[in-house]
């Protein structure tokens, strides 16, 4: 069956390295026959504030306002703000997301940001009763695209950045796993800035490449809900060694293994 994709894509610029990686991504899943939808947040003007704007009708209590809990009761009702309930139709519609951005301070730029702040609705791809637990994007995949300024050497366990791993694990596991999609590894294009143009189409030709086969690859593995304690969610199974982890979880000394592809 035809597979639909969504793209959410951060960059400003039409002629920027993001934007080859993104139009290569639409050329190759297209041609693949996958229905592909683009959502370019900056040519949208998407609001990257989490506010009371974003609900409809009156609010629950306005002089003690609670994002989580009035963004969770007016996704219930069907009173969230047109624009995010646009993004959560195109999320619920996808097999495949990819995020395609510049990391900005070890994250994502700011209007990605509101985007995961508003689209990813508590109630609708999170529960607060369920941390981890939650069903909903079970069977869908997605993934991160990043460019970076720094080169690689930088991001490593001994460089002056730390650990790539350290850098995606608030991405990956805070936000994507934790509403419980399947991660496939990210493409993290380095410092496309300082590289020569030849290393430059060589990263491109990687990536539509990967591309080609992007569906049929599996998912990172994430240590299995079960090895935590239903109620402290600390790990039950001391020492048990499989899934993904950093140093700053489970007083691991260094990442057990990596969240890269090979
Ligand atoms: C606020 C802010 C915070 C930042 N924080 C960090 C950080 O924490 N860590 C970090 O590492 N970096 C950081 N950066 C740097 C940022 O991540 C990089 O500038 C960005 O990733 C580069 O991607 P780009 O698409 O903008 O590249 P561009 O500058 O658009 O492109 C790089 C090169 O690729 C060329 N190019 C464009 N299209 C093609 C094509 N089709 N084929 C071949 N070449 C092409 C361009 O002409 C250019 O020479 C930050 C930047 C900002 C603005």
């Amino acid at each position: 069956m035809a597979k639909k994709v969504l793209i959410v894509y951060a960059h400003q610029s039409s002629s920027s390295f993001n934007a080859a990686a993104k139009n290569i991504a639409v050329e190759v899943l297209t041609a693949q026959g996958c229905t592909v939808e683009v959502s370019d947040l900056y040519a949208m003007g998407f609001k990257a504030t989490a506010t009371a704007e974003d609900i409809k009708g009156d609010l629950k209590d306005a002089e003690n306002f609670s994002y989580l809990e009035e963004s969770k009761l007016a996704w219930e009702q069907g009173r969230l703000s047109d624009d995010i309930t646009k993004e959560q139709s195109k999320l619920t519609e996808a097999d495949l997301v990819i995020f395609q951005f510049p990391m900005y301070w070890f994250s994502v730029p700011g209007i990605l940001k509101g985007w995961f702040d508003r689209v990813l609705t508590n109630g609708f791809a999170f529960s607060q009763k369920k941390p981890y637990g939650l069903e909903t994007f079970k069977d869908k995949k997605v993934m991160l695209s990043v460019t970076t300024g720094s080169p690689e050497s930088m991001f490593c366990t001994i460089g002056i950045n730390g650990d790539i791993n350290v850098t995606l694990w608030p991405l990956q596991n805070g936000i994507l796993h934790y509403c419980g999609f399947q991660l496939l590894s990210p493409e993290v294009f380095w410092a496309p800035a300082l590289a020569a143009a030849e290393d430059r189409k060589k990263m491109l030709e990687s990536w539509r490449t990967r591309l080609q086969g992007l569906l049929e690859e599996e998912p990172l593995s994430f240590t299995p809900l079960y090895c935590f304690d239903k109620k402290t969610f600390q790990l039950k199974y001391v020492g048990e060694e499989f899934g993904l982890s950093v140093s700053i979880h489970r007083s691991n000394p260094r990442s057990s293994r990596s969240q890269m592809k090979d």
